[in-house]
């Protein structure tokens, strides 16, 4: 008999009205993740995921560990099966949970019977267990209140199975569950972060890279193409969207004055981006803006770049936290060493050397009227490359 991975969904979303819907995202969610990894059946009893191997290939610790990617999940474990006999049960407890039987000082067993017809009640198979789990390791005493170590025996259709420790799950909202946004993916530090924390709140992503060639080069753009796969196992399958933005900039330096070129050209972002939201059922704009970082993430900064927006709300995830903190979550989430590559970005060309923090509306309007706003806009959506992240299998 085969080991089993068990989830649990986070509880919050799954009480109310919509149940069956976030159950339904995911499982689908977790059958597309697991497919990268091997053949796996996935099914869901009273809201409990269950993962199986079809076949030797299938690894069953790559999938717990791809499984723990997939948002809206609040643990996961490896259970062991076995044949549906107390004392093959008990033999089975006391062998798979070897080490952390002796690691700790307190225990109890917890059973549950979705096989009504077993031999013991739930209360019966735990005192059995727990008493022979008690033999087998002097070191650990059953005791009901605040144990150490929480043994679960589950005794199915099939099969039992025990398990204990279950490990975090990625927390969050099942992706596709709270509707879809553009985000603005740079090479940088902080937009793979701000993508991962809205996906986390059930959003479907769509991100956009500007690219300036050959401003920028053809190695900056693999890096975003990197930057979007290392995502994919927490946000599912995307299509990045690369904009070309050389004319743009080209233009603005043209015709604005210099210390207005960043704010500008952060306003022709938010164009092209409400423009891409419109056409791809898209609900707002992800950014990796952070309060006070640089020139253009000041306040009155933000409010002269969405100010061109018509009816999207622009999400900043990050817009309060600290450096170190995004830092920590890049590292954890992978995409820090990539981010770190030394690539430029399209907001290094031409950079201001004093730019504007505290501008006017109105002096931003005035510094950009000599362009061709709408027809350099249209110009870059009809360029726009679509590359398909995670459409493999
Ligand atoms: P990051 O680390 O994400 O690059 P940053 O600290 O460098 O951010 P800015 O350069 O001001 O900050 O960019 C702010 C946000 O604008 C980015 O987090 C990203 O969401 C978006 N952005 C900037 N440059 C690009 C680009 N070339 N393509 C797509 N989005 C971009
Ligand atoms: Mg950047």
């Amino acid at each position: 008999m085969n080991d089993i991975l068990l989830l649990k969904p986070g509880e919050l979303f799954l009480k109310g009205l919509n149940k069956r819907y976030f159950e339904e995202k995911l499982m689908n969610n977790l059958r597309r993740r697991l497919k990268h990894v091997g053949r796996f059946e996935v099914s869901c009893r009273q809201s409990t995921f269950y993962v199986e191997a079809r076949d030797e290939e299938s690894d069953l610790d790559e999938a717990l560990a791809a499984a723990q990617q997939v948002f809206g999940f609040a643990s996961v474990t490896r259970a062991a099966a076995c044949e549906k006999d107390k004392d093959v049960i008990a033999r089975k407890a006391i062998e798979y949970l070897r080490d952390d039987m002796l690691a700790v000082k307190s225990f109890k067993v917890e059973t549950k019977r979705s096989d009504k017809r077993f031999e013991l009640t739930s209360i019966e198979l735990s005192q059995y267990v727990g008493g022979l789990l008690a033999e087998a390791y002097p070191n650990a005493k059953a005791q009901m209140h605040d144990p150490e170590l929480v043994v679960h025996l589950e005794v199915r259709e099939m099969a039992a199975y025990v398990h204990a420790r279950p490990l975090p799950g990625a927390g969050g909202m099942p992706v596709g569950s709270n509707g879809s946004a553009v985000t603005l993916l740079s090479g940088g530090i902080d937009s793979p972060v701000s993508t991962y924390l809205i996906a986390k709140r059930g959003v479907r992503l769509v991100p956009v890279h500007f690219f300036s060639f050959p401003y920028t080069s053809e190695l900056a753009k693999e890096k975003v193409i990197s930057l979007a796969k290392l995502l994919e196992p927490y946000t599912g399958r995307m299509t990045l969207q690369i904009v070309p933005f050389t004319h743009i900039q080209e233009e603005i330096r043209r015709c604005c004055p210099e210390e207005y070129f960043t704010l500008i050209m952060r306003r022709f972002m938010m164009r092209i981006a409400e423009d891409i939201a419109l056409h791809n059922d898209c609900k707002a704009i992800v950014t990796g803006e952070n309060l006070g970082q640089v020139a253009s993430q000041t306040m009155e900064a933000m409010a002269s770049t969405q100010s061109v927006l018509h009816n999207i709300p622009v999400l900043q995830p990050l817009i309060g936290m600290d450096k170190l903190d995004i830092i920590a979550h890049a590292r954890k989430i992978g995409t820090f060493e990539t981010s770190i590559l030394p690539y430029e970005d399209c907001c290094t060309v031409f950079t201001p050397r004093h730019p504007k923090t505290r501008p006017t509306l109105a002096e931003v309007a005035e510094a950009e009227s000599a362009m061709d706003i709408e027809g350099l806009v249209k110009e870059a959506i009809a360029g726009i490359e679509r590359i398909k992240i995670g459409y493999e299998c």
